[in-house]
């Protein structure tokens, strides 16, 4: 099977200061090694077309790309391309931020989305966390190949994180979560013996970009724990989304996982702290 495109997903920046950007995030198929990923960027839908990074990425989104809006109504197309090494091996259809939405219903879709963006990180009860979205494509790891045999996977790889394909995680993406009902209690991890736990489920609403899959992983950064995410359900208007719906468990102290490197957070000083 050929390399090709799940989505391409345009959506406005929101962060003050980056008037007229948009994340770009895209989900791909039929891709076994590694590969990167250019954002070509057009005025009209039939170019010309100009790449928005300087450098190829190998992640799964480009974030504030695009020209500064003078006109906010204005379009602008975007197309992703999926490189190996110097060789193409697909350009995605082009896309607007605007969808399959007319311009009614995109300015109605944005004020949502922007709301309900301001509802997660404002409103009391929401928690700042992080999406880790696991890699499903890329070199394979060479520590734990015995895993992709069925021999366990080593709770210590720093290559994997248990998922056996390098990186095991793209970079952690800033992910706030409101608790769907009440935030789980849970034993602290530090005291807990290591083997299997009783499985402490969760729920949890994030904002719906980029998009979560069963087997990413969530970060509450208030206690450090990690989530597996089992399923992912879809709030949408006239299709678009509007909000993820998460279904997890609570990883055991000793998973991978927990080493995977999160940003560095700084105090009130600009020291960085350390995470739980
Ligand atoms: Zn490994």
């Amino acid at each position: 099977m050929g390399a090709s495109f799940q989505n391409v997903r345009i959506i406005p920046h929101f962060e003050q200061g980056a008037t007229g950007g948009f994340d770009v995030h895209w989900a791909i198929t039929g891709v076994s090694g590694a590969v990167t990923f250019q954002v070509l960027v057009a005025d009209n839908p039939d170019g010309p077309w100009s790449p928005c990074l300087e450098q190829p990425t190998n992640q799964l989104f480009a974030l504030n790309v695009g020209r500064i809006l003078l006109n906010q109504q204005e379009l602008q197309y975007f197309k992703v391309q999926i490189f190996s090494g110097s060789l193409l091996l697909a350009t995605s259809q082009s896309v607007t931020p605007r969808s399959q939405l007319d311009r009614r219903e995109y300015l109605v879709y944005r004020e949502m989305l922007r709301r309900v963006h301001l509802d997660f990180e404002k409103t009391p009860g929401s928690n700042p966390g992080y999406l880790l979205v696991r890699r499903i494509f890329g070199d394979k790891c060479q520590v734990c190949c015995d895993e992709l045999l069925g021999t366990p996977v080593s709770n210590e790889c720093s290559v994997c994180y248990g998922t056996g394909i390098i990186g095991g995680y793209y970079p952690a993406y800033e992910m706030w979560a409101d608790w769907a009902s009440e935030a789980p209690a849970f034993s602290d991890t530090e005291t807990e013996q290591p083997g299997p736990i009783q499985e402490q489920q969760a729920q949890a609403d994030i904002f719906p970009y980029p998009t979560a899959h069963s087997q990413d992983i969530w970060v509450d950064r208030g206690t450090g724990y990690r989530y597996r995410i089992l399923r992912v359900g879809h709030e949408t208007f006239e299709g678009a989304p509007i909000s993820q719906n998460l279904a997890m468990i609570r990883l055991p102290a000793q998973h991978p996982a927990y080493s995977f490197p999160l940003p560095a957070e700084y105090d009130s000083t600009g020291n960085p702290t350390d995470l739980p």
